[in-house]
């Protein structure tokens, strides 16, 4: 990508207030513009270290059950938890504050700091303190503040703000780091590597420290039981501030509050791995303040007593435990890892896809929760892609919560004649028809999709104009530079149909087996379709084709969220009774096989029904993996990577939501198996994401994910050796055809051409 624009003079302060939708769509476009492969780089290392740090956790799986129960049970106890963790903080011999606003926490901090005449104070990192503005208000009472983390430092010397929880200047390279200071302090010192930088950057912190009157802290979590504070970190900093001056005072949400010391652990164990990657971070204080051991008297200053000060903020956050969905953002415990393994993320940070305070897919709801709903308008960078989900260790579902925030500000839509006619006509219900049009477009897709089969020559003739083209953008926000899915002749259940007719007949002896005819591969893919049946009949499956009925993952993607339940509730109601006679169901687009493992327990009422469908529910390689596994087939003999007419080198792509339902590996071993050599790609996602690439706002974000896929397509055929290009899902192909311009089949479309 090109780099066009200096970094250094680049002010993300500019471009920090997106409850605007130009602010917002300015924004990516300046950090596309100016990206630096830093954010990128940083959030990828952090992705490799976390993967081998939580694959090393024996019990991770229980770890998060065990996390997620303590933090759920903290909230449903707050009320009662506060108050037993004042009479604690008292009986030890602290200060405790309970704070309603982000006003009452700043105002109650400077009157303290203010009756002990602070003037200088240190600080460790603090979102809270981020979010009430802190350091603001203290420098308007005359207190300098220090920021004596080093991520915090560099980002109070350029003025900015953090673009990420644990890592704030993740967006800063090395480079950058150096022509900063350089500027900003005008200095000739060699600083040209980190130990130079981090040397400078202690001395300077060394002054402050030695100077300071009182320490500001954060908490990672809070025990009502004995007012003990968790902190963890790498450099040493916090305890330097929580330790040296004879002041210190602790600001944190409420929702830091836990039952006991003792549950410590539990987040000891999840909290380093799943943010850095660490089995443990360098430092761990555990404090029960106020210490006992005396403080540090620089030379020439009196030794003062100890004196604590707990400030625990709400503001907003009772509102949030009171709200059945941003409840469980209270949940979080601030690792990062959400913002890591979002793709999204890794090629904007935290200042596009980010809000006033809080960034990242889980940002949205805490910007809702401590401010305006419009403040989450970066929620819109939200592509569902679902990559996130595993990756929490108290197990949020962010892209649920993302698509409620969607549909409350859908909601606040003024909404227009045409609106509700569009909805009306397409199929919305009416509770949704206040969504933009373009929402309702991507939304009642499977509406358009049966017109266009129904008239294909005149619709994709249409498709081809570029006055539709023209107007499709204009109207639906359709970038013009997309190809949308022309229509067939016949829909995969016509052409099913057909074939039935002409008396194909399946074998019988492995489980029966319900296809389901979604939507995007009925009417836009419907040979693939075909060649599903085909070669998991070939594997000796009985294949029932259902009926295409629309399943409610495109109108969830768009915060439509009412439509999608009524599509999910006729769906269900078509599937149950293949369900019930005991067929297991396949699923050939990953998008829509997470609605069975993971969303439809959104829209559903019957959990027993949901658990089922969950448990039954698979994409086609899987039986394809389990008919050679379970059943003796022979993968090698029944479809030969030889018979493939090129080369038999293959690059495949998994589809982001495959890879959370766990479904993708058996693909790379059935290929392998058939004797084909598989590259694989590591990508989080593609970048297209069902609709989101097709959206004329986010084009350029949408092709800027995708390079990091193609590039790892050019890297992997050496020497110019082209390899077949297989990804499993429909938006993927979109994507990679658009970025290589070149052929993508899908995994059973290779099995079905070589079959024997
Ligand atoms: S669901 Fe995907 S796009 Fe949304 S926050 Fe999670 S990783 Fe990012
Ligand atoms: S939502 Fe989960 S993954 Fe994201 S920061 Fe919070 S705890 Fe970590």
């Amino acid at each position: 990508m090109a780099t066009t624009v200096n970094p250094v003079d680049i002010q993300p302060r500019q471009v920090a207030n997106k409850s605007e939708k130009r602010a917002l769509l300015d924004a990516i476009r300046m950090t596309l513009k100016i990206q630096s492969p830093a954010v990128r780089h940083n959030t990828q290392t952090f992705n490799r270290n976390r993967y081998v740090a939580v694959a090393k956790l024996a019990d991770y799986d229980q770890l998060k059950d065990r996390a997620r129960q303590i933090k759920e049970q903290a909230i449903a106890d707050s009320p009662r938890l506060l108050k037993q963790l004042e009479e604690s903080v008292v009986r030890n011999g602290g200060h405790f504050y309970l704070a309603p606003t982000a006003e009452d926490a700043n105002a109650y901090i400077r009157r303290v700091l203010v009756e002990h005449s602070v003037k200088l104070v240190v600080k460790g990192k603090s979102i809270t303190s981020e979010e009430t503005r802190l350091n603001h208000t203290l420098e308007g009472a005359g207190i300098k503040v220090a920021e004596t983390d080093l991520a915090e430092f560099i980002l109070q010397v350029a003025d900015e703000q953090p673009s990420h929880i644990i890592a704030p200047a993740l967006h800063y390279s090395r480079e950058r780091i150096t022509a900063l200071f350089k500027r900003k302090f005008d200095t000739d010192l060699p600083l040209d590597t980190g130990e130079e930088l981090t040397k400078f950057a202690r001395e300077k912190l060394r002054e402050q420290f030695i100077e300071a009157d009182a320490g500001i802290s954060g908490a990672n979590l809070i025990a009502a039981d004995s007012g003990s504070i968790m902190l963890v970190e790498s450099e040493g900093n916090i305890r330097m501030t929580t330790t040296l001056p004879p002041l210190h005072i602790a600001i944190a949400g409420i929702e830091k509050v836990i039952p006991s010391r003792e549950q410590f652990g539990t987040f000891l164990e999840l909290l380093p791995a799943s943010a850095t990657g660490q089995p443990l971070t360098s430092y761990v204080s555990i404090l029960h303040p106020p210490l006992k051991s005396p403080p540090f008297a620089a030379p020439g200053k009196q030794e003062q007593p100890r004196e604590f000060h707990l400030v625990l903020l709400d503001n907003g956050r009772s509102r949030m435990r009171e709200d059945p969905v941003l409840r469980e953002a209270l949940y979080c415990i601030r690792c990062s890892a959400c913002l890591n393994s979002c793709a999204n993320f890794e090629t904007v940070g935290g200042h596009a896809f980010g809000g006033e305070t809080y960034s990242g897919g889980i940002g949205g709801s805490w910007e809702a929760g401590t401010g305006k709903l419009m403040n989450a308008r970066f929620a819109e960078l939200c592509t569902a892609c679902s990559r996130c989900v595993n990756q929490c260790p108290v197990r949020i579902d962010i892209p649920w919560l993302n698509e409620n925030l969607r549909q409350r500000m859908n909601h606040a839509q003024p909404t227009s004649f045409a609106r509700s006619l569009f909805g009306e006509l397409t199929g919305s219900a009416p509770a949704d028809t206040s969504a933009p049009l373009q929402k309702q477009f991507f939304g009642n897709y499977h509406t358009f999709a049966k017109w266009g089969t129904t008239t294909a020559g005149l619709s994709n003739s249409s498709l081809d104009s570029p006055l539709i083209a023209s107007a499709m953008e204009k109207v639906f926000g359709v970038d013009h530079r997309r190809e949308l899915p022309k229509f067939p002749e016949k829909s995969w259940v016509d052409l099913h149909r057909e074939e039935h007719r002409n008396g194909t007949s399946p074998s019988t002896h492995l489980p029966k087996l319900a296809l389901f005819a979604d939507v995007f591969t009925n009417f836009g893919y419907p040979e693939r379709g075909m060649a599903a049946i085909r070669v998991l009949r070939k594997c000796g499956y009985d294949v029932e084709l259902t009926p295409s009925l629309a399943d409610g993952r495109a109108p969830l993607s768009q915060g439509m969220i009412d439509t999608a339940r009524q599509q999910a509730t006729a769906m269900l109601r078509m599937l149950r009774p293949y369900v019930e006679s005991g067929r297991l169901l396949v699923v050939v687009e990953p998008s829509v096989l997470a609605m069975f493992r993971f969303d439809l327990r959104h829209l559903m009422e019957d959990q027993t029904f949901f658990a089922k469908l969950r448990d039954i529910s698979f994409e086609p390689m899987q039986l394809v993996w389990k008919a050679s596994q379970e059943f003796g087939l022979d993968l090698s003999a029944t479809f030969p990577a030889e018979r493939w007419h090129h080369d038999p080198r293959l690059f495949y792509h998994s589809h982001c939501q495959q890879r959370t339902c766990n479904a993708a590996s058996e693909t790379i071993d059935v290929l392998r198996a058939c004797g084909f050599d598989v590259v694989t790609s590591s990508v989080e996602c593609c970048g297209m994401a069902g609709s989101f690439g097709y959206k004329a706002d986010y084009y350029e974000l949408s092709m800027a994910v995708g390079e990091d896929l193609f590039s790892q397509v050019r890297a992997a055929e050496e020497e110019n050796q082209p390899r077949i290009l297989v990804a499993s899902g429909i938006s993927c192909h979109e994507q990679i055809w658009a970025g290589l311009k070149r052929p993508v089949h899908h995994p059973v479309e290779v099995l079905d051409q070589i079959a024997i």
